[in-house]
């Protein structure tokens, strides 16, 4: 990009800034108002001085016109007194006086240059015919008047003596070019005091205009100032600048943003000290156990291998924490790693059922399955299955001796419909909201024996989002739980971004 071009996008760059925008708004406001003003304001004066001007000659060469009749001055231009008017009217306005008569022949000329000549033009010819003219050249400053002069001529009829009529007649035309100098000489005037005024009103303007445009946007700069303060760390409360009721806006939307991002952050914290915690238990109860062997001499092998298979099962434990947060860490990721692929959900149920069977069948509990129709859907194999079969395992979990689990299968013309249902321990109201929050339990101690560890949950319902459904529950204590899964027939791709 070549220079020129870069420093005229940095100049629009600055018409960006509100502070510029208002500035250059109220500059405008002023500037335009004021020039029309001076236009009209000047062009009026000029108009009105002409017009004035024009008339107060035109009054001049009608009574001169008159005389020049009176005088018969068209037939005998020697007259001493109407040569001395006709000096004094070119005197008084700075102008030239020509007398012209019917046959467009000059008889006068104040300026004593034309005389006997012949003048045609378009005005005199207008005159002739009895009608004045003025016109006012602008670029010359000067005014033409043309003023018919006309005689009265009194006809009697000869038959009735007191029958008379009067008819007029154009003798001749007095042409009077007049200059407008003085008109221009004080429009020259008021248009430099205009000036003056002006440019004083636009250093007040621009002064005003920068104060405005400062203090309108500094609640703006307040809005910065405050949420850099949070960002550095200097201030953790919920900022307010209350200003404007826009920066009230941006403040409470920033406030929302800052209340979640805090809770994020507790959340994670929790997160993190629950991961630890659960992670340090089966070490513990390892190092426990391998103490205590240690400890004690000559130990039979029966205990031995009871301590052992007891490590073991801490090592299992602590492995399936390890593959559930894996789980949970894979499916925060992003939609877009979901593997879609053309599912016979019927199918996936019955083979996890048929998985899960035997470890019911331990505690006398059955497994039905009623496939309402078959059902076809777009989703990730492995994800779905992980979801489902984390809440079947739950319904046999936490099932009593001689208990049920029904999953049912359906769908309607846009989702799959699963319900999963038990009639096993229940749970209670007040856990009802938290039971997907990862860590989770409502008995811990019971939980454990089971080998829950609180975030199966979590991992379904994460896997159900990703795949736009939803996950609902109704459940009773003592009685039993059903789960409502609901997920769409078609995959929706998620928009980046959203
Ligand atoms: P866990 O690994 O402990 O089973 P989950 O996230 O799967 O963790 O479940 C969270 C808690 O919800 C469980 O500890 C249990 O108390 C409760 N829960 C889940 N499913 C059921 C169910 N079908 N019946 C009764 N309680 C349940």
């Amino acid at each position: 990009m070549n220079a020129k071009i870069k420093g005229w996008l940095s100049g629009l760059h600055i018409l960006r800034s509100l502070k510029v925008r208002i500035f250059i708004m109220i500059l405008l406001v002023g500037i335009i108002p004021a020039v029309i003003l001076r236009y009209t304001i000047l062009q009026t004066y000029m108009n009105r001085a002409v017009n004035v001007r024009m008339t107060d000659i035109q009054n001049q060469c009608k009574i001169l016109a008159n005389h020049l009749i009176n005088y018969n001055y068209l037939a005998d231009n020697t007259s001493d007194v109407i040569n001395a008017e006709l000096g004094m009217l070119s005197d008084l306005y700075d102008g030239r006086v020509i007398i012209i008569d019917q046959s467009c022949r000059i008889i006068k000329d104040t300026y004593g240059i034309s005389e006997g000549k012949t003048m045609i033009s378009e005005e005199v010819m207008k005159c002739l015919k009895g009608e004045s003219t003025a016109h006012y050249d602008e670029e010359n400053y000067y005014i033409e008047i043309t003023t018919p002069i006309v005689d009265t001529l009194v006809k009697q009829d000869p038959l009735y003596d007191e029958d008379e009529s009067q008819e007029t007649v154009v003798k001749g035309v007095m042409l009077t070019s007049v200059s407008a100098d003085n008109i221009q000489t004080n429009l020259d005037i008021l248009r430099s005091r205009a000036t003056v005024m002006q440019m004083l009103a636009a250093i007040l303007l621009l002064a005003i205009a920068w104060v405005v445009s400062q203090l309108l946007v500094k609640p703006f700069d307040r809005v910065t100032t405050a949420i850099s303060e949070v960002k550095d760390g200097f201030n953790t409360e919920q900022i307010s600048v209350p200003d404007y009721i826009e920066t009230e806006h941006i403040i409470s939307a920033f406030n929302d943003l800052l209340g979640r991002m805090k809770a994020v952050d507790e959340s994670r914290q929790e997160f993190v000290s629950n991961v630890s915690h659960e992670l340090k238990t089966p070490i513990t109860s390892m190092k426990v156990l391998a103490d205590s062997l240690l400890m004690q001499e000559d130990v039979p092998v029966e205990l031995y291998k009871e301590f052992m298979v007891d490590i073991a099962d801490e090592i299992d434990r602590e492995n399936k924490i390890i593959t559930d947060l894996l789980s949970l860490v894979r499916m925060d990721k992003r939609a877009s790693d979901l593997n879609i692929e053309s599912i016979l959900l019927n199918d996936l149920l019955e083979r996890l059922m048929k998985r899960l069977r035997p470890i019911a069948k331990q505690r006398n509990i059955d497994v039905l399955f009623e496939s309402v129709r078959e059902v076809k859907l777009e989703a990730d194999e492995v994800k779905l299955t992980l979801a489902l079969s984390n809440l079947i395992e739950n319904a046999i979990k936490y099932n009593v001796e001689y208990g049920y689990v029904k999953v049912t299968c359906d769908a309607d013309h846009q989702f799959a419909l699963i319900t999963v249902e038990d009639n096993g321990i229940g749970i209670p109201p007040e856990a009802q909201e938290h039971i997907f929050e990862r860590f989770y339990r409502v008995d811990k101690s019971h939980s454990k024996d089971i080998g829950g560890n609180g975030l199966g949950l979590a991992i379904a319902r994460n896997a159900i989002l990703m795949h736009r459904g939803s996950v609902q529950l109704e459940s009773e204590e003592g009685k039993g739980t059903k789960f409502f899964v609901k997920i769409p027939l078609i995959y929706i791709k998620r928009q980046e971004g959203k």
